[in-house]
């Protein structure tokens, strides 16, 4: 069973309305806060969606259908966390927006609350001391599609305590997760350490003119056994996150330019969309 009985999510968007989802469908006491009314019943739309979406991929179809009525939805920061045991933070992945929400959280939430961090991008100690808390305060990172794509990073700070990082793994997997433990600090976490450098080499062969995105992903697929190739990889991430993507870093501008003119500029997102380097 889960160590922390009561858990407060912020943010109910794409992500912190899967973790809410997936922590209520798994018996625990879940508050989910978002700035105001609106942004609560938007959240609240993306619980039922979600709730539907799970019920039908998942064996315990009625914990899921049944979790959205079970989450507390409050729009006061101090309340929400009043009497949290965790409170998992996934609001917009700004850092100065971060430092503040924790900043207030550190100050209403009880002395023994421990913190969660879900940004992708941003390293954790670098939020840190906003918090007031270090030694109790790390990333929890989930995958989109948390219930199917179910991996949770765990990864501290130099300043988090140990034991307080096996209480946040031992919650994962009590949630249903598969608790991915980093012993140090690491921009991209496990995962996107990998994936990143696999995906820019693959455009890389494709803007040189080397080989066809099928050619790739057969190579791939057929060479390491793997069920997906890089190309089928960028139409699940969705094409316009992976040029957001290449065009923050000026090394893959050719790549940038050749998604926009190819793909978005054709309203070819991906999967998404029915059509990206494949149709669907
Ligand atoms: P999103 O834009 O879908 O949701 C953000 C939510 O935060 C919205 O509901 C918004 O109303 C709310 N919000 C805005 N300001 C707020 C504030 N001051 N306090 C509380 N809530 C506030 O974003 P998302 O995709 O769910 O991403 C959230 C976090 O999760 C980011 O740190 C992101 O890096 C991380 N993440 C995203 C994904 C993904 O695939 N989308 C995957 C893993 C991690």
């Amino acid at each position: 069973s889960s160590p922390f009985p009561r858990v407060t999510v912020l943010g109910l968007g794409v992500l912190g309305a899967q973790i809410a989802l997936q922590t209520a469908a798994h018996g625990v006491d879940v508050t989910a806060y978002d700035v105001d009314d609106a942004a609560l019943a938007t959240g609240r739309g993306r619980l039922d969606t979600f709730a539907a979406e799970a019920a039908g991929e998942m064996p315990d179809a009625e914990a899921y259908r049944g979790a959205p009525e079970r989450i507390r939805l409050v729009s006061d920061l101090a309340e929400a966390v009043r009497e949290a045991d965790l409170v998992i933070e996934a609001v917009p992945e700004r850092l100065e927006l971060k430092r503040d929400v924790w900043a207030r959280v550190g100050a209403a939430a009880p002395e023994a609350t421990v913190f969660a961090t879900n940004s992708s991008s941003l390293l954790p100690s670098a939020i840190a001391d906003a918090t007031g808390r270090p030694d109790r305060f790390l990333a929890l990172h989930f995958a989109n599609h948390v219930w199917v794509n179910n991996t949770a990073e765990v990864m501290g700070t130099p300043q988090t305590d140990p034991a307080v990082a096996d209480r946040v793994q031992a919650f994962a997997e009590a949630i249903g997760m598969i608790a991915i433990r980093l012993h140090k600090e690491q921009p991209g976490y496990v995962l996107n350490s990998l994936l990143i450098p696999f995906l820019g080499a693959a455009a890389e062969l494709l803007v040189k003119g080397v080989a066809d995105p099928a050619t790739i992903d057969l190579t791939w697929r057929k060479a390491t056994g793997a069920p997906a190739g890089p190309f089928q990889i960028y139409d699940v991430v969705g094409l316009r996150t992976a040029y957001a993507v290449a065009s923050a870093d000026p090394r893959s501008a050719v790549w940038a330019a050749h998604l926009k003119e190819h793909y978005l500029d054709q309203g070819k997102l991906g999967v998404e969309s029915g059509e990206g380097f494949y149709r669907y």
